[in-house]
């Protein structure tokens, strides 16, 4: 199957092309036909698979279609995208352009905790399409900068994300505003009982398409799993670190004051190292990501709010400092690697407390993760009888690039 045949207009087309992308993605095949029809959607997919541009592309196409020779006056927000996190809207907004860079149409992310005066600026001069996250959205709609009237199209991304971090309110409230005659979209990774609740509020009689379930995305990702006493954990990650072959990891920790610290010990072990999580201001965290987007920083540590949906393609490794106490998110940090077709290597510490989270997480993926066990710092407490020892392979090298949901870089 190639972009060719789902019948995508020529502008689109040709920006694919400019990006490297031959094949759909699994998400892709399935939505954008279905989407090109004007059907709701709900979409179980998380990020990694593709899913931005199977809802971006024909949103875009229907807008480019529909658009009359440009009427007086500014444009009209057209199209709405409701984002948990400024990272995800960032990188949706980009998207937005990539795909949409013949088209000329004009898109705007908006988020808090930056000032609101360039985005009201932009808003002033008319967009067609806005990303937004849910809190400044409502602050300018309730400062009558934004008005939804004209929406055609509506997206809320990372549904279960949205009920993690108590914007479902916000959401419900935003859905108010909006026309009743509207296509809908909704994506999320994992359908709690509230999400499939908002789903028959917002979606009729939706289509459903579902890509590889939350389990079994981890496949092609290599995983280990270093049982570590924590006090050990700092000293083994460095250790771990020390092999150049490790070209950039993303390191996960539970808490804020954990990032730091990791981060803090890195730097001073000579590792190039930045922390982000929320309590960083949003320009500290887009330098922090883009230093290590363009590889001047070897290692970021992040808590899962602040890295869920960071996208990066080559990230060699993944490293669990902490075990996350619900074991999807296991699944979701370790789908940081692995993207677009690129194998990745997952590791993870776990202390003795931590047993308990493993069983979970390898009940979820229905498989027991290697252990690594002559590494320099094993765990002095009595070992695990949860989980069976699997011969230690080799880290050090990265995987060789698999095919993944038939999407082919050619970058
Ligand atoms: P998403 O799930 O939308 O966050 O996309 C994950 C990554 O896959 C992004 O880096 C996209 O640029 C990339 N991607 C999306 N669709 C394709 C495709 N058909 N071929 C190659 N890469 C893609």
């Amino acid at each position: 199957m190639s972009f060719d045949k789902l019948n995508i207009i020529d502008p689109i087309l040709k920006a694919l092309k400019h990006e490297g992308y031959v094949t759909p993605t699994s998400i892709q095949e399935k939505a954008i036909p279905l989407l090109l029809e004007g059907k709701d959607l709900l979409g179980c997919a998380q990020t990694g698979t593709g899913k931005t541009a199977a809802f971006a592309i024909p949103i875009m196409q229907g807008l480019y279609n529909e658009n009359k020779p440009a009427s007086k006056g500014p444009k009209k927000i057209q199209a709405l995208i409701l984002s948990p996190t400024r990272e995800l809207a960032t990188q949706i907004g980009d998207s937005f352009s990539t795909y949409g860079r013949y088209l000329g149409l004009k898109n705007l992310v908006i988020f808090g905790g930056i000032s609101q005066k360039p985005q009201v600026e932009a808003l002033t001069r008319g967009i067609d399409i806005l990303v937004a996250t849910p809190g400044r959205l409502l602050d300018l709609i309730n400062q009558k900068y934004i008005d939804l009237h004209n929406v055609k199209y509506f997206v809320l991304d990372e549904a279960d994300f949205m009920l993690d971090m108590g914007f479902i309110r916000d959401v419900k409230k935003i859905i108010a505003l909006l026309p009743i005659k509207k296509q809908s979209m909704l994506f999320s990774a994992t359908m709690p009982e509230e999400i499939s609740k908002l789903v028959d509020t917002i979606l009729i009689n939706p289509s459903k398409v579902a890509v590889t379930a939350v389990s079994s995305t981890v496949d092609m990702i290599e995983q280990y799993i270093y049982f570590v006493n924590k006090g050990n954990k700092r000293a083994l990650l460095t250790h771990l670190l020390n092999n150049k072959n490790i070209v950039s990891a993303l390191v996960f920790s539970r808490t804020k004051h954990g990032a730091n610290n990791i981060a803090k010990h890195l730097i001073k072990a000579g590792i190039p190292s930045e922390a982000i999580h929320s309590n960083k201001s949003q320009t500290a965290r887009q330098l922090a990501l883009n230093n290590f987007k363009t590889k001047k920083t070897r290692v970021l540590v992040a808590t899962d709010i602040a890295a869920r949906g960071i996208d990066i393609d080559e990230l060699s490794h993944v490293f669990n400092f902490d075990l996350p106490e619900v074991p999807e998110t296991y699944v979701h940090r370790i789908g940081r690697t692995g993207r677009a077709g690129l194998g990745g290597i997952a590791l993870s510490f776990c202390d003795n407390e931590e047993k308990k989270l493993l069983a979970e997480i390898q009940k979820l993926i229905s498989k027991s993760i290697p252990i690594v066990d002559n590494h320099p710092f094993p765990l002095v407490v009595e070992e695990s009888t949860e989980v069976k020892a699997i011969p230690q392979k080799a880290i050090n090298s990265r995987p060789n690039s698999r095919n993944f949901t038939g999407r082919n870089r050619q970058k």
